[in-house]
């Protein structure tokens, strides 16, 4: 009835505000300082050394707390925020890429998330990255941008402008969350992939034999036979390691080996990972 109507409208207001209040907030963040960046590792299997992490953006706000990028950056997407936000990730990430390699060595490599949305804007950010590259004296050997399967099938033509122009720079591309789009593969073919991420999902729910196991199997499988890496996210225990190690995947991500850490602690971090 028209009562239970008011009330409806008045929790869908006093959301909007919420939102509204959120996404004010999150267009002074970086001005106020309150993102951070926290970098996980990534480790090879053939000795365990670290030779990859992955820039996840963090936000703090005072009244708010700590904030999840899984909140925030849908919002950040919506309300014409995320090329900022992404700008400000990629300028802090490169000015701390040339300490990591000096400290993991030369083939390290950092990985950095981009929304489909930043590439509306893309002649702007390949203008923003060479000139980072160039200030920062690194080549795009060392940099992977992470793009989520599922922005790929938006638009073809000028994703594949898109991936190529990063390709002409040395920068790799990984496929983020490997598994969780739709299963139309072509896009391996059309354009120029250097890694697949097995999305965290298929890693937790992983019991052998199931069907997680066959699908993690199917994507290694398929990553060796196309001449693409393939790291495995979300690995949080031995028995998952020894899975994946079996079937020949050769990168690993999670919390077993670590949680992503801040800046500070990330040059800090062993260079190979004490396995037992
Ligand atoms: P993602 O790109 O799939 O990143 C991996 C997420 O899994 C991270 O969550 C990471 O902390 C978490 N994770 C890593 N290992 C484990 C594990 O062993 N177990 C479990 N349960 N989780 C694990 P986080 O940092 O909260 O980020 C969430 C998502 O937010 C990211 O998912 C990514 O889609 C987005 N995101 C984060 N930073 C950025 C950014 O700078 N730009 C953009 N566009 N998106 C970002
Ligand atoms: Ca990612
Ligand atoms: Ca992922
Ligand atoms: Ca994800």
């Amino acid at each position: 009835g028209k009562n239970r109507f008011r009330i409806f409208s008045e929790l869908l207001n006093a959301e909007s505000h919420e939102n509204y209040a959120m996404v004010e907030e999150l267009s002074l963040a970086i001005e106020r300082n309150q993102l951070s960046l926290a970098v996980q590792p990534i480790y090879s299997s053939e000795d365990y050394r670290l030779v990859k992490g992955e820039a996840l953006v963090r936000w703090h706000h005072p009244q708010f707390g700590s904030v999840s990028p899984e909140v925030f950056i849908p919002l950040a997407e919506k309300h014409g925020l995320i090329q900022q936000i992404g700008n400000w990730v990629l300028a802090e990430s490169l000015k701390k890429l040339p300490h990591w390699i000096d400290v993991f060595g030369n083939d390290f490599q950092l990985s950095i998330n981009k929304s489909p949305f930043e590439f509306y804007d893309h002649d702007d950010c390949m203008l923003l990255l060479k000139h980072l590259l160039h200030e920062n004296g690194l080549s795009g050997y060392n940099l992977i941008i992470e793009i989520t399967e599922h922005s790929l099938l938006e638009h073809t033509d000028v994703t594949e402008r898109i991936l190529a122009s990063y390709s002409a720079l040395g920068v790799k591309i990984a496929i983020d969350d490997f598994g969780t789009g739709y299963s139309s593969l072509s896009y391996l073919k059309r354009y120029v992939v250097n890694i697949l991420k097995i999305d965290r999902l298929f890693v937790a729910e992983m019991t052998a034999n199931s069907i997680e196991y066959q699908l993690c199997k199917g994507i290694i499988n398929l990553a060796k036979s196309i001449g693409v890496q393939v790291v495995a996210e979300g690995v949080e225990d031995d028995s998952q390691l020894a899975l994946l190690l079996s079937m020949g995947c050769e990168f690993y991500q999670g919390y077993f080996f670590s949680k992503p850490v801040s800046v500070a602690e990330f040059g800090h971090l062993p260079g190979r990972f004490n396995h037992v």
